[in-house]
Parts: structure tokens; C-alpha cells; sequence
């Protein structure tokens, strides 16, 4: 427990409510046990997130930090601030109802549009307890810090409400997923942002502006809405995790306006990890994140793209698919968001094994932004039992190509554009892909000729070495499965 007493003080200080006290004024029995669940689960949370760094230790990361959010609830619920528990046990009902079939339910590929919408409650919730704060307090004695904290909190929350809300309707085809523009976009968001950050600092200086409180958070409503509909469909994965980097900013100020240490630890780690990972999306589509958020990506892009007119391409069958794979010494497999869609993991294992029993080697390429979210790849192969040592991430790889007899593309298509490479003139260009294009033999399993995520032509379907297998993949794979075990 002594280890424990100094990160006490600190949450007694913050509990003090900015003006510091010490652990033993602030903390009785009960509040000491609710503070030692707050050190605890955030421990859980800090652990989980290292955890999840690696596809072997990920699923420890996401039970640590489930136990942790059950620590923060319990310790939560037993503070002595609580006189009744009938609209808590209400609300943990609905949540659990709600929650529930969130998570068992919603398919991999649906998971984007799942945490948009995980994002509209957190920050709804967030923005709901900065209001109810608000209106409870006296905000003639409201100390400027807290008034500074609850704005940030109604402020960041507001817009990632609305924000989140239109980012769910596009990733689930409610909303059209094209970029939604008009001249002076950006200027206008740009306005209004400016005027929002204006009407916290009147709420700052003067607590008792409730119009300058209610006109910002109206305003950050707008600006959410309006900041997410002209981004395209594509770019909208690395916008959802920056929203989630906003609600993870906005729960941080909850807990800062109403002394919570686990809201404040939990709030910023899950700030600075959206921040980081929408980084890395954008940089794995070597796109700058001005760009991705004010770009518009996805509304021209397929006209200055490279058309695919007079070239043809040549398929082959199953079974001389089934011939190559058989007779080969090393095989590469490369999983995109097709494999996700048509749930074909499990046989693409079952193939694999296969081709490894007549000798033949495979390895397993993953893109880093293969699919619809990062990690994609490795959590479905995981699910089906692919060993993590044969999954290869981009750089490890890439040099191995040429020394591949086949290199399968599974339902991938941008991933392995190699106009990222050779077409200064495609939107993609710049992006770092999977050089499938180098191996001995290329097999492309996709249902037609439909263009990936990114809305353009593929070079690759056309190319001398390339040979397209047309189906859908987990119907394709079994077939193949079946015609492997005859050779
Ligand atoms: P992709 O470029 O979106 O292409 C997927 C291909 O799968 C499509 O061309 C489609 O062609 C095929 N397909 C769909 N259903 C299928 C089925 N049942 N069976 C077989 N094929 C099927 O996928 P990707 O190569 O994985 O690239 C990911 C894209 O998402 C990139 O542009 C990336 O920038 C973007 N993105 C990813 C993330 C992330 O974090 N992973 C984040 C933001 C953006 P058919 O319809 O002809 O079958």
C-alpha cells in the first residue's frame, strides 16, 4: 500500500478539486478503496495497451483492460457521493443490453462503423455529465479552471457526437461515403472553430455566461458534422480514430472538471493512442494528415487514375490454380479486406497447410492498412490458427517476392497497386505496397473487376505474370482446398 500512497496523493489533489489536500483529509475508508481501484485499473489499462502492441499478447491486453474498466465501475459505484441505485442499475442494464450485441454480434468488417458509433456514447456521455455539471454547480462560484476544464469537456465532446455520428452513417452507407464539399469548406470550418475556442474563452473569464456556454457547444455540434462530411469514405477509418482521440481528450477534462483520476489517466492514454494510430494510417497510405482531414480524398481520384482501357486480362481455373500451389516450393499469401468480407481465413489456413504437407513454404504478407482497420489481417488469420511466425509485416517481407513461385492476393487490391510505386500521377502514388507483382506468378482471387477502397484501376490484374481466379474467396479457397488434395 505505501508504494501506492503517492500516486493517492496525487488523486487527493486532484480530488481537492485544483487546490491540493492530503490523502487522509480527502479519502475516508471508502473513498481510499475507490481510489486504490482507480490506481489499479489504470494500471490494467496501461498494461493492456502494451499487451496489445503484439498479435501474441493481444487478447491478454484486451482482458486487462476490460478488468480494469470493471475495477474503475466498481470503485465508482461504491463512493459514498451515491444515495440511490435504482437509474445506475437502469443504466448499467441498458449499456450491457446495448453493449452486449455490439460486440458479439457486429461482423470484423462492420467494425469501423462499430466504434464510430461506440464513440457518439462515450462522447455523448462525456458531454451529458460537462452540461449536467454546469447546470448543478453555482457557476458563480465556479473556479475558472473547472469552467476552463468543463468547456474543453462540452466543447471536444459536442463535436465528436456529431462527428462520429456522420463518420457511422458513411462507413454504414447511410450517408453518401463520397467527399461532401462545397467552395470554402475549409475557411468556414476553420471560422467556426475559431469562434467556438472564442466562446470558451468568455465562458473561462466569466463562469456565469451560460449563453457563451450553450452557444459553443451548439456551434461544436455544427463543426463536427461539418468537419467529417467532406472527407471521403476512405479516409474515414483515420478519422474515426482521431474522434476517438477527441472523446479520449474530452473524458480527460470530465475528469479533470469533476476530480476523477481514472477519467484523466483513462481520457489520456486514449487521446495519445488516436493520435498516434491515425498518424501511422496516414502515413501507412503516405498521405499527410492535413491532407487526409482536409483533402477531400476520394471525390476525383478516380479520374486521374490510370485507365484500364485496351488492356485485357487472362484467368485461369481452380484446378490449374490448385496445379501451381500444389507443385509449389514457395508460396505468398496476401490477405485484403476481401478475405474479411467473404470470412475465408479458416480455409485459407486449411490451404496452406496443404501446400506445406507436399512440401511446398508459405508466408503470410500483411499490409499495414490491409482491410478496413489496422491489424485486421493478423486478428482474422489469429482467429484461424495461423501461426503469428508466419505473418510478415511489409518491410520484413517485401525483398522475399522475386524468390516466390506464387504470390496468392486474396481479395487485396490497393495494398498490392503497384502504381504506388511506378504512376507519379495516381492518387496512391507514394504509398508503400506489397510488391506482389515481382513474384514468379501471380494469382488474384476476387469476385470481378471492382476497384478497392481507393477507387482506382490496378495495374496488376493486367500484368503477363498475373492471373485472375474469379469467385468469391472463401467458395474460391474451398474449391481449391478440394482440388490441392486430389494432385
Ligand atoms: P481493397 O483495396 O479495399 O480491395 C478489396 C477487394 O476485395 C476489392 O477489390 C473487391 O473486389 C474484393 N472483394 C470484396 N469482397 C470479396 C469477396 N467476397 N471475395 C473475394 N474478393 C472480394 O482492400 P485492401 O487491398 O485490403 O486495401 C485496403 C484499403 O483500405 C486501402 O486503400 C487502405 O488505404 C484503406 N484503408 C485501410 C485502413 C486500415 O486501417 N486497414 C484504414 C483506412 C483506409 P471485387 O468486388 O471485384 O470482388
Amino acid at each position: 500500500m505505501s508504494a501506492l500512497l503517492p500516486l493517492l496523493q496525487a488523486a487527493a489533489d486532484a480530488a481537492g478539486e485544483f487546490a491540493p489536500k492530503a490523502v487522509g483529509e480527502v479519502f475516508g475508508a471508502r473513498a481510499l478503496l475507490t481510489q486504490a481501484s482507480y490506481v489499479a485499473a489504470s494500471v490494467c489499462f496501461m498494461l493492456g495497451l502494451k499487451a496489445l502492441t503484439k498479435p501474441e499478447s493481444a487478447r491478454r491486453g484486451i482482458r486487462l483492460a476490460a478488468a480494469g474498466m470493471l475495477l474503475a465501475v466498481v470503485g465508482t459505484l461504491i463512493v459514498e457521493e451515491i444515495v440511490e441505485y435504482h437509474w445506475i442499475v437502469g443504466g448499467l442494464l441498458l449499456g450491457a443490453a446495448i453493449g452486449y450485441p455490439l460486440g458479439t454480434r457486429v461482423p470484423m468488417t462492420a467494425m469501423p462503423q462499430r466504434i464510430a458509433i461506440s464513440l457518439t456514447f462515450g462522447a455523448s456521455a462525456a458531454t451529458l455529465v460537462g452540461i449536467a455539471e454546469y447546470l448543478h454547480r453555482s457557476a458563480a462560484a465556479m473556479p475558472r479552471a473547472q469552467a476552463a476544464a468543463l468547456g474543453f469537456e462540452v466543447l471536444l465532446g459536442c463535436l465528436t457526437v456529431t462527428g462520429s455520428l456522420v463518420a457511422f452513417g458513411k462507413l454504414h452507407e447511410i450517408l453518401p461515403g463520397r467527399p461532401l464539399t462545397f467552395r470554402g469548406q475549409n475557411l468556414v470550418n476553420l471560422g467556426a472553430m475559431i469562434g467556438a475556442l472564442g466562446l470558451w474563452g468568455v465562458l473561462v473569464a466569466d463562469p456565469t455566461a451560460a449563453w457563451a456556454f450553450w452557444a459553443m457547444a451548439a456551434l461544436a455540434l455544427a463543426i463536427g458534422a461539418s468537419f467529417v462530411l467532406p472527407i471521403g469514405g476512405a479516409d474515414m477509418p483515420v478519422v474515426v480514430s482521431l474522434l476517438n482521440s477527441y472523446a479520449g481528450l474530452a473524458a480527460c477534462a470530465t475528469g479533470f472538471a469533476i476530480g476523477n483520476t481514472v477519467l484523466i489517466i483513462a481520457g489520456a492514454l486514449d487521446g495519445a493512442s488516436g493520435f498516434i494510430l491515425s498518424i501511422i494510417m496516414s502515413k501507412a497510405m503516405n498521405r499527410s494528415f492535413g491532407n487526409v482531414l482536409f483533402g477531400a480524398f476520394g471525390g476525383t481520384t478516380a479520374a486521374s487514375a490510370k485507365s484500364a482501357a485496351g488492356l485485357t486480362v487472362k484467368s485461369l481455373t481452380a484446378e490449374d490454380a490448385a496445379i501451381q500451389l500444389g507443385y509449389a516450393s514457395k508460396v505468398i499469401v496476401i490477405p485484403g479486406y476481401g478475405m474479411a468480407v467473404a470470412q475465408a481465413q479458416h480455409v485459407v489456413r486449411e490451404l496452406a497447410e496443404l501446400i506445406e504437407r507436399k512440401g511446398g513454404e508459405v508466408k503470410y504478407a500483411i499490409h499495414p492498412v490491409a482491410g478496413r482497420m489496422p491489424g485486421h489481417m493478423n486478428v482474422l488469420l489469429a482467429e484461424a490458427n495461423v501461426p503469428y511466425d508466419r505473418m510478415y509485416e511489409m518491410e520484413e517481407i517485401n525483398d522475399e517476392f522475386p524468390t516466390a513461385d506464387v504470390a496468392l492476393v486474396i481479395g487485396a487490391n490497393d495494398v498490392v497497386n503497384p502504381a504506388a510505386r511506378t504512376d507519379p500521377t495516381s492518387p496512391i502514388y507514394g504509398m508503400p505496397v506489397l510488391d506482389a507483382d515481382r513474384a514468379k506468378s501471380v494469382i488474384v482471387m476476387k469476385r470481378g473487376m471492382s476497384a478497392g477502397f481507393a477507387g482506382i484501376e490496378n495495374e496488376l490484374f493486367y500484368a503477363d505474370n498475373t492471373r485472375m481466379l474469379f469467385g468469391d474467396a472463401k467458395q474460391m479457397l474451398t474449391k481449391l482446398v478440394t482440388e490441392v488434395k486430389a494432385i
